[in-house]
């Protein structure tokens, strides 16, 4: 199938939009690869298949040189290869490399067929990345990447910087490298591609596309790479704050709804609950209800630490629009947790004669025409789902109030969708994942922000431990005893990245452990995601009755599932997690009046993932938890990118870059308050890029 390009910066009369056989040297059986590898059909596709990293080949590290812990790039002969026997069942390959000063041994894990390759190539000269560690005079390199050099042959390898591509499965990184420059060459001569401006990009001392381009690819310095990567990232941004302000425009123009009545439906909901608001959740009400019998539109995030008790702040909201005539939406990230919001609303809503409909894409096909049908005739007051909500099939009859809750697993484009079901309804996000401020006004800038900073009363801290694997029987030990009091626990099994059969197969096998050797005499339960959406759904209920003791997990847990009477999480191989992540899951608890604990066991190989645990243990603070994230890790995980909907840039860093990000949303609206619609001429390449963004992004969302 052939995909959407890229990026957004083909255009006529450029040749981006070609095949990439268009390309010297880019044979019909090469092209084939590298569209089903690596999503490349175009000319422009190649240009935007940006180096993953970058190797400065100017001076080569000297074996001698190389110090414990750097990694490094050397250059050397291949003496030769062996597999060394271990005592586990581990492969061990060691290559012996050598340069004019020293040898260094490459090693490889579980990869005994590397011995061939190396044994066809000895005495040749490679080039070497990798991890280096030292005992004494020896010198080890892990985590290799290697390939053949040939000084005279491959003039792009060597005395330059050099960029290292993402590859696949028959690609060469000598053989991408010769094509990026080809396409370079050939289509990257002259600025028939620009479009930005020209006294914009002297303002913000931007350097055109092409030589961006060719400091993305082949640099001749870090200051020409890094120039060309901030273009990039300003061009991108720039046209996404363009996407949104025309939209803030069109919707400014059509007046928002007028809820006049907000008192008594805050009041009468009030009055269902079994315990009173905290103060912070009144005051956030009271600033949604302003917003709502005004008639400009709504447009408000709810940020609040999990446990805040967000979803009885949504509730309110919906019953404003209720109460006034409207249907409200209620959008979640994950099939859980919209089935947790539709059955918790439910339960309160239904008291006070409000009709609730799910709406998520794994219904039955039966089921889900009724709920459609249930939108569309109005029947259904409030409607709850996942992504579906947004698809083109789905229509309301008067929608008043779309929430979209945790907000940072959907883009702001996204978010217009749902708006875009009704006429100018009424905005509220909500969101647990601590933004820092700088951020705020960059990705959030068309959103008024109010804060929950509170939590119920009678929560007791949540007393994190760290446990190794070899105390994993006593931390089973110690849930017995907390089981026996009548709590309940979770225990989330470890992570496996990408893919869901895997896990859901650990979390089956884990499950079995732990009813058949460890609790017998309790009730073990399962849910991961290869489950139907009614098995989760009787899993979650009979947890929530407490007819199971411990509920083993996969992650699909971790986004605002809540049972207060579970006051016990087990994470397994906790290491594997990121810290905002293991935030969410330990959020799980102490959501009731009980001591609740968090129990990670880990064996953490690093520093820093020891660091990261001890963290967790330290502090229940969100906002700490996500600083100290920060510094660990490094912003390029922040899982701040997506929301923004920029997340196409590899070299993207949003901390790093808000000056320009901030630089790129003020020239945006500088421009449109000069040119509204774009419609001067030479502004027609750019609006053709918005509109393509827009679609692109919405079809992203719909699939
Ligand atoms: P989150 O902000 O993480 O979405 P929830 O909305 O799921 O939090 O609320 C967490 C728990 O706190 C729920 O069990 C909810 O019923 C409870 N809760 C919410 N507000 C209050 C309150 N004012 N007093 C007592 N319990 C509350
Ligand atoms: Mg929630």
């Amino acid at each position: 199938m052939r995909e959407e390009p890229q990026t957004a910066e083909q255009s006529a009369g450029t040749g981006w939009d070609e095949p990439v056989t268009a390309v010297k040297g880019v044979t019909d059986a090469f092209a084939a690869v590298l569209g089903k590898g690596l999503k490349i059909w175009t000319v422009g596709d190649l240009l935007a298949h940006y180096p993953r990293r970058y190797e400065d080949r100017t001076q080569f590290k000297r074996i001698v040189d190389v110090r414990h812990g750097d990694a490094v790039t050397i250059m050397g002969k291949v003496l030769g290869a062996e597999n060394v026997p271990t005592r586990s069942r581990v492969t061990l390959t060691k290559v012996g490399v050598e340069d004019d000063g020293g040898v260094a041994y490459l090693v490889f894990f579980n990869q005994w067929f590397v011995k061939k390759q190396f044994d066809k190539i000895r005495g040749q000269k490679i080039v070497v990345y990798g991890k280096a560690s030292r005992m004494g005079r020896n010198l080890d390199l892990t985590e290799v990447e290697w390939e053949p050099f040939d000084e005279d042959k491959d003039a792009l390898a060597a005395n330059r910087i050099v960029p290292i591509y993402p590859l696949t499965e028959g690609v060469s990184q000598a053989r991408l490298r010769r094509v990026a420059y080809a396409a370079l060459e050939q289509f990257n001569t002259d600025d028939a591609a620009e479009r930005l401006p020209a006294d914009l990009l002297r303002r913000a001392h931007l350097p055109t596309l092409k030589d961006a381009l060719w400091g993305i690819h082949f640099p001749v310095s870090d200051e020409q790479r890094i120039d060309g990567q901030r273009r990039l990232i300003f061009d991108e941004f720039f046209v996404l704050q363009l996407v949104l302000a025309l939209r803030k425009r069109q919707v400014h123009k059509a007046p928002g709804i007028v809820f006049e009545n907000t008192d008594a439906p805050v009041k009468e909901l009030q009055a269902a609950l079994p315990y009173a608001m905290t103060n912070a959740q009144d005051r956030v009400i009271a600033e949604i209800a302003i917003d709502m019998q005004s008639v400009k539109s709504m447009n408000r995030l709810v940020q609040g630490d999990v446990g805040a008790g967000k979803t009885v702040v949504a509730m309110a909201a919906i019953m404003i629009a209720v109460r006034n005539g409207y249907q409200a939406a209620m959008m979640a990230p994950t099939e859980i947790l919209a089935e947790q919001h539709y059955l918790g609303i439910r339960r309160i809503m239904e008291t006070l004669g409000v009709t609730v409909t799910l709406l998520s894409g794994s219904l039955p096909a039966k089921e889900k025409r009724a709920a459609l049908a249930a939108a569309a005739s109005g029947e259904a007051n409030i409607v709850v789902g996942t992504h579906a909500l947004i698809q083109d099939t789905v229509a309301f009859h008067k929608l008043g109030l779309a929430v979209v809750d945790e907000q940072h697993r959907f883009g702001v484009l996204q978010r217009a969708a749902l708006k875009d079901k009704g006429t100018s309804p009424d905005i509220l996000v909500m969101t647990a994942t601590p933004i820092p401020r700088t951020l705020t006004l960059t990705v959030y800038g068309d959103l008024d922000v109010s804060i929950i900073d509170q939590l119920p009363p009678g929560r007791k801290p949540i007393k994190t431990h760290w446990k190794r694997g070899a105390e994993r029987p006593m931390v089973y030990e110690s849930l017995r005893a907390l089981l026996a009091e009548g709590r309940q626990a979770y225990v989330i099994c470890s992570l496996i990245e990408e893919n869901e059969k895997l896990q859901a197969r650990a979390a089956t096998e884990l499950a079995n452990h732990l009813q058949a050797q460890v609790f017998q005499e309790y009730k073990v339960g399962l849910l991961h995601g290869q489950m139907k959406p009614s098995e989760k759904e009787e899993t979650m209920t009979r947890f929530r009755d407490r007819e199971l003791h411990i509920l083993v997990s996969t992650t699909v847990i971790e986004v605002g599932v809540d049972v207060p009477n579970a006051s016990v999480i087990i994470i397994e191989d906790a290491e594997r997690f990121g810290m905002a992540q293991l935030h969410q899951l330990r959020g799980r608890v102490g959501r009731g009046s009980t001591q609740s604990y968090c129990l990670m066991i880990g064996d953490p190989k690093s520093e820093d993932g020891a660091a990261r645990l001890a963290t967790m243990a330290r502090t229940t603070d969100g906002f700490l938890i996500a600083e100290e994230d920060l510094k660990l890790r490094g912003p390029g995980d922040f899982y701040g990118t997506r929301q923004s909907g920029i997340e196409t840039l590899p070299f993207l860093d949003v901390l790093r870059d808000v000056p320009i990000l901030n630089e790129a949303r003020q020239e945006a609206f500088a421009l449109l308050e000069e040119d509204p619609m774009l419609n001067r001429p030479e502004h027609a390449e750019l609006k053709a890029r918005v509109r393509k963004q827009y679609k692109r992004v919405m079809k992203l969302t719909s699939s």
